[in-house]
């Protein structure tokens, strides 16, 4: 079931014009000489925030009342949303708290707090951040502004698709990361919205690949959270799922999952030959096709997503040291 359409996206492009920027997309020499056919990366880490979330987040905050945002906001994060939840309501000079589990790396949370939230920590996963947030609803009234299972989210991600199909409007092939599906959701209906006979594939890191296992078990699944290179797509996709799990089964037209290496290798690619530095997450599109895993006829989109990586970490990474399982 697709309860996001592209008229509630076009709507949300409308409800956030001048808070989020229109990134570039740029053709990728070495990556299109590898696969045979025009690749372009779309160099959304660029983004203010350093990620996609600022759309939905910007859209979601942009379509409270008023008297909800008196109350303020709150959400669980990885890390990226709660700092563009964090930058948008700083924006409409809202309260905004963010709850976080200790698995998240220090420089995200540093920037939330840099940017004026309230920031706790709890707990080992996503799901424990998350009892959090549905304790301080319950007891102070903030309202609650999930990462991806929310209509407003998704639409908010989905500007990324329209804009993605509308500076290359002959792709035949979408790569798009796949963790709590918010991204895929909106995406996906845009580009299919847009052009259907354009095929949209979702991306994960093999270590807790929530919304894989849910298509096989066909329904919403606890996977085992652990640590990952791809830490933006780690978490569950919420067992109450309402809206994600359905958009993504009913859009996505397959999943290639990643190890450790390959992702390591993605974020190299990256550095080294698109002089781009993106994080884990932001990576996996690029891997993807250096691990050989995807076919493509026409012209590819690969989404780069995000960029707040630690920098030691990077420094690690792109020499060789810190890569594969062990660094996990
Ligand atoms: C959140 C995030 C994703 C995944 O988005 P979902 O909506 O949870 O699937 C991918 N990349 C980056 C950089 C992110 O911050």
């Amino acid at each position: 079931m697709v309860t996001v359409t592209l008229s509630h996206i076009r709507a949300a492009r409308e409800r956030i014009a001048g808070k989020v920027e229109h990134t570039a997309t740029v053709l990728s020499p070495s990556l299109s000489e590898r696969l045979g056919v025009p690749v372009h990366l779309k160099l959304e880490h660029r983004q203010t925030t350093g990620s996609f979330k600022l759309r939905g987040a910007s859209n979601a905050i942009a379509s409270l009342s008023a008297e909800e945002k008196a109350r303020g906001v709150i959400a669980a994060s990885t890390g990226n949303h709660g700092r563009a939840l964090a930058h948008a309501a700083k924006l409409e000079g809202m309260r905004a708290v963010i709850c976080m589990s200790r698995l998240v790396p220090q420089n995200k949370l540093d920037e939330i707090r840099r940017l004026g939230a309230e920031v706790r920590i709890v707990g080992d996963s996503q799901d424990d951040a998350q009892q959090e947030v549905e304790r301080l609803v319950a007891q102070q009234g903030l309202v609650m502004l999930p990462p991806f299972d929310h209509p407003a989210i998704i639409a908010g991600q989905g500007t990324l698709g329209l804009e993605m199909i509308e500076q290359v409007t002959d792709a035949g092939l979408v790569l798009v990361q796949l963790s709590g599906g918010g991204l895929a959701s909106g995406v996906a209906a845009a580009i299919k919205g847009v052009s259907p006979g354009t095929k949209v594939i979702g991306v994960s890191m093999a270590r807790g690949a929530a919304m894989k296992a849910s298509f096989d078990a066909g329904r919403p699944v606890l996977v085992e959270e652990l640590p990952t290179l791809a830490d933006s797509l780690g978490g569950g996709i919420g067992l109450d799922n309402r809206q994600t799990f359905a958009m993504c089964r009913d859009l996505l037209d397959d999943v290639i999952l990643l190890s450790e290496d390959e992702i390591a290798a993605g974020i190299g690619h990256a550095y080294a030959r698109e002089r781009e530095i993106v994080e884990g997450a932001g990576a996996v599109g690029i891997a993807a096709l250096l691990a050989g895993k995807v076919k493509a006829k026409g012209p590819v989109i690969v989404l780069l997503s995000g960029r707040n990586i630690d920098m030691n970490a990077h420094r690690r990474i792109i020499c060789g040291e810190a890569i594969g399982e062990r660094a996990a």
